[in-house]
């Protein structure tokens, strides 16, 4: 693209975001409304690589370049309609998802570090991040709600499944028998949170009215379990608990308690 045209496409890009603000002459009942607004709302979707929310907000420098650089406009420039911080990109996937480009131009043109390769870089051999991976990307999670899912019904639908980018790793079902009918079976779609990146083509691909399959900025789909709980049945996290034990140990070895009682007897 030349210059001129690179310009001409940013300004409209920055027209169309700001288009809104005009309006903000009218008053000051009117610049209430507008700061209610300008808040950042929870459950807005991110380009790939966006620092956590807080971060990206002040981060964001509001040019447009992401959204420019997207070649499916999967991203838009906040206005003023939309309850989000004004100005900062984000995307709706029933409208158009993240198509998940395998070199993620939307993120290196980013001059700002809103958008951060580092958060989606393979690592070389020597430990160093490299190119970008849009498999690491996490936008968000997809959700299923089993009450209008179809294949909850019984209804064979694997729309979302088929769509996958990661299927059968972000997002495998799980046949069980329909025991309603006695001679069917139920293939439910079940998400991996761990896999999935967020990028909503399931969202965008499901067939019902109102899509039954969703995507949720992550810290809203997801519970927090707490460091005390272990799973036996993982190594991993088997070897978290010993290292846990360790630290305490170290924590409050022999000399500690010694030192407590001193203190526990010394007058200064
Ligand atoms: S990865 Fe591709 S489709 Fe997704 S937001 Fe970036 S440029 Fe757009
Ligand atoms: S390129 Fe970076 S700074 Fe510019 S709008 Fe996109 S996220 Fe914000
Ligand atoms: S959002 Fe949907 S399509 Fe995208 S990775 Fe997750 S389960 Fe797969």
């Amino acid at each position: 693209m030349s210059d001129e045209k690179h310009m001409n496409s940013r300004r409209k890009v920055l027209i169309k975001a700001v288009r809104g603000i005009g309006l903000m002459g009218l008053g000051g009942a009117i610049w209430g409304t507008t700061a209610r607004k300008l808040k950042a709302s929870d459950m807005v979707l991110r380009p790939p690589g966006a620092l956590e929310e807080k971060n990206f907000v002040k981060a964001c420098i509001r040019c447009g370049t992401c959204v420019e650089t997207c070649p499916y406009d999967t991203l838009k420039l906040a206005t003023l309609d939309d309850n989000i911080a004004i100005g900062t990109p984000f995307f709706e996937p029933r409208s158009i998802p993240c198509y998940m480009c395998p070199d993620v131009p939307c993120v290196p043109v980013c001059p700002s570090g809103a958008l951060d390769i580092k958060g989606i870089a393979k690592q070389d051999a020597s430990g160093k991040t490299a190119e970008p991976d849009i498999n690491k990307a996490r936008m968000g999670v997809a959700v299923v709600d089993e009450e209008t899912c179809l294949a909850y019904w019984g209804i064979q639908c694997d729309a979302c499944y088929r769509i996958c980018p990661l299927i059968g790793e972000a997002i495998t079902l799980d046949y069980k028998r329909n025991e309603r009918t006695g001679k069917h079976a139920f293939l439910e779609p079940h998400i991996n949170s761990e896999i999935c990146t967020g990028c909503g083509l399931c969202e965008h691909a499901c067939v019902t009215e109102k899509a039954a399959i969703f995507i949720l900025p992550r810290n809203i789909a997801t519970g927090k379990v707490g460091a005390h709980y272990i799973k036996g049945w993982d190594i991993a996290d088997e070897d978290r608990l010993k290292n846990k034990d360790e630290d305490r140990a170290k924590e409050t070895s022999p000399e500690d308690i010694l030192n407590d009682w001193e203190d526990l007897f010394n007058d200064d």
